[in-house]
């Protein structure tokens, strides 16, 4: 019999993985990588946070079982998302959480739940945004459209394309994904006003927001983040929200996500959350316990609870501190190169504006890899490297 895996062809590397392997394999003692998507620390390591250790410390002693979590997760780590993401004026019986892992795995229950329960319908996400959205949503096979999202300056929210796009194209009841802070790819986010409009749009065409909020506490603290998606969820009944543990617990690896899903009234909500653990059973079951039992144990008391806000504002102004330094840097080389635009982005990374060419000059002859869409990742920065990057920069704008 011929060999039916011998037909296949190799699929395209990942677009910002590929970039590390490309890293790891370069000789340059000064290559940077500010590819990929973690933070990391004036050493350049990507720490264990100090109240997870505590944490693990107390489950490693106290843990009694490995049993299987239910289908939705571990009911307390539920309660502490449903507080970080929603305030009071929601009613607890139309909110259903379910624990995913990671904020990849909420984003595809969310899919796979509005394909099976509400098609037709049409996601609608920004240009540009995480590039994991479209494959995501593709795999799911559901539908997605494109909204205008950067202006034309690459530097600034086109807020005016939005609306209208949001107005015109889509069709009542299509869904609209919506980055709840921290933009990915570009750190740009709608102002407190800006958000306002965007909910009386989502709410006059009756669009589903899918609020993708990955980076809660990296853009201003854990309660201005979440004020945006609020408006949001103000204006509208329906909507879901797509959380992830990952950056601001640095439990990338553990897998900590959840779906939340708001519903007008008390049944839609049991009939949602019922539909959402189909969903689950068929795919993955149950979610992993590790990376919830350890958010649920920090939330659970108040000293570690202090200390995980203590050390996630230590790495939130860290980001400020090197997106500033590699501003005044830029500044500093002479050459005229104004990065001032980026003050105000938020979170991980900062759109430079760099164009894919000069992306590929700054990692053939610099070392330095950053992502195609001129996305860096600002956390992977160094005081100590800083002039060599703000160099390498000048030379490629000006070749
Ligand atoms: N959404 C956005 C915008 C992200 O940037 C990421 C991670 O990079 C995720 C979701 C998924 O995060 P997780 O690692 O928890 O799956």
């Amino acid at each position: 019999t011929s060999h039916r895996f011998s037909t296949l062809s190799v699929a395209p590397p990942d677009a910002i993985l590929g970039l590390t392997e490309a890293f790891l394999a370069d000789s340059n003692p000064d290559k940077m990588n500010l590819s990929v998507g973690v933070y990391k620390d004036a050493s350049g390591q990507t720490p264990v946070l100090k109240c997870v250790k505590a944490a693990e410390t107390k489950l490693i002693e106290e843990e009694k079982t490995k049993g299987y979590l239910p289908i939705d997760g571990y009911t307390d780590y539920r309660n502490h998302v449903r507080n970080l993401v929603f305030d009071e004026t929601i009613e607890h019986d139309r909110i259903a959480v379910i624990q995913t892992p990671g904020g990849t795995g909420a984003l595809r229950v969310a899919a796979d739940f509005l394909v099976t329960q509400l098609t037709p319908i049409r996601i609608w996400i920004p240009t540009p945004t995480w590039a994991n959205h479209g494959n995501i949503f593709a795999a799911a096979h559901l539908e997605a459209q494109p909204y205008s999202y950067l202006g034309a300056d690459r530097k600034s929210l086109d807020i005016d394309a939005m609306l209208d796009d949001l107005k015109n194209k889509t069709r009542v009841g299509d869904a609209v994904l919506l980055h709840g802070c921290c933009h990915n790819p570009t750190g740009i986010d709608p102002t407190a006003a800006q958000w306002k409009e965007i909910a009386k749009v989502v709410a006059e065409k009756s669009l589903i927001p899918l609020l993708d909020f990955a980076y809660q506490g990296f853009g201003a603290g854990i309660a201005e983040d979440a004020v945006g998606l609020r408006t949001v969820l103000d204006a509208v009944d329906e909507a879901i929200v797509c959380s992830s543990f990952s950056k601001n617990f640095g439990l990338y690896s553990e897998r900590v996500g959840a779906v939340s899903l708001v519903a007008s009234d008390a049944d839609a909500c049991k009939a949602s959350l019922s539909q959402l653990k189909r969903i689950v059973r068929t795919n993955y079951s149950n979610p992993p316990r590790h990376g919830g039992a350890i958010v649920a144990t920090v939330l659970d008391d108040a000293g570690l609870t202090a200390m995980w806000t203590e050390e996630l504002t230590e790495m939130r102004e860290r980001i400020t501190r090197l997106r500033g330094d590699f501003i005044d840097t830029m500044k500093s080389t002479g050459a005229g190169h104004d990065f001032e635009f980026l003050r105000s982005q938020n979170g991980m990374f900062s759109f430079s504006g760099l164009t894919p060419m000069q992306v590929d000059e700054l990692k053939n002859k610099h070392s330095i890899y950053i992502v195609g869409s001129g996305r860096i990742n600002v956390a992977g920065m160094s005081e100590s490297k800083m002039s060599q990057l703000c160099e390498a920069v000048a030379s490629v704008m000006e070749s």
